[in-house]
């Protein structure tokens, strides 16, 4: 691949199909693969399969979304919390979402973004799961798992009974 000059009349961009004029810069991969500058390959992946739609819900879009229903309802929810970890024995744990009163934690909510298949050990993985016992452990507070998206109302019921 390389940075060419446009010699010839007639060029189109491979990818998007513009007509490249003479003298104007381009890629040339091999010798009958041209490429206006907007389209360059890297590593051989087109521009349009560089961002590809998300299949699933993001642990984020997970936390966005509860945050936001819960703050609707007058809960001080909180995202990202820095807390103590006791691994390290400093403040550098981030918590997903802690539910507050007069500004003392109540719950601690773990997002997750899993897939269906993984979903289906869901009632094992949501008591037992290595990371909540730690964090029930370390925190001596109730540690909800709001697993996927359909699983927000749900959580938002069990924050509603502390
Ligand atoms: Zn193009």
């Amino acid at each position: 691949m390389r940075t060419i000059t446009v010699k010839y009349q007639n060029e189109c961009c491979l990818e998007c199909g513009k007509t490249l004029a003479v003298g104007e810069l381009a890629t040339r991969e091999k010798k009958d693969r041209i490429f206006c500058p907007e389209c360059k390959p890297i590593n051989n992946c087109p521009v349009k399969d560089r961002i590809k739609y998300p299949e699933r819900h993001s642990e984020a879009e997970i936390e966005a979304l509860l945050w936001h229903q819960l703050q609707q309802k007058g809960i001080d929810a909180r995202l990202q919390v820095t807390a103590y970890s006791s691994k390290s024995g400093g403040n550098n744990n981030k918590l997903d979402l802690v539910v507050f009163k007069n500004k003392a934690a109540i719950c601690i909510v773990e997002c997750k973004s899993w897939s269906d298949s993984y979903y289906r050990v869901y009632p094992y993985r949501r008591n037992n799961s290595k990371q909540i016992v730690k964090y029930r452990e370390t925190y001596n507070l109730p540690v909800l798992l709001c697993g996927r998206m359909d699983d927000i109302p749900k959580t938002i019921e069990d924050v509603l009974l502390m």
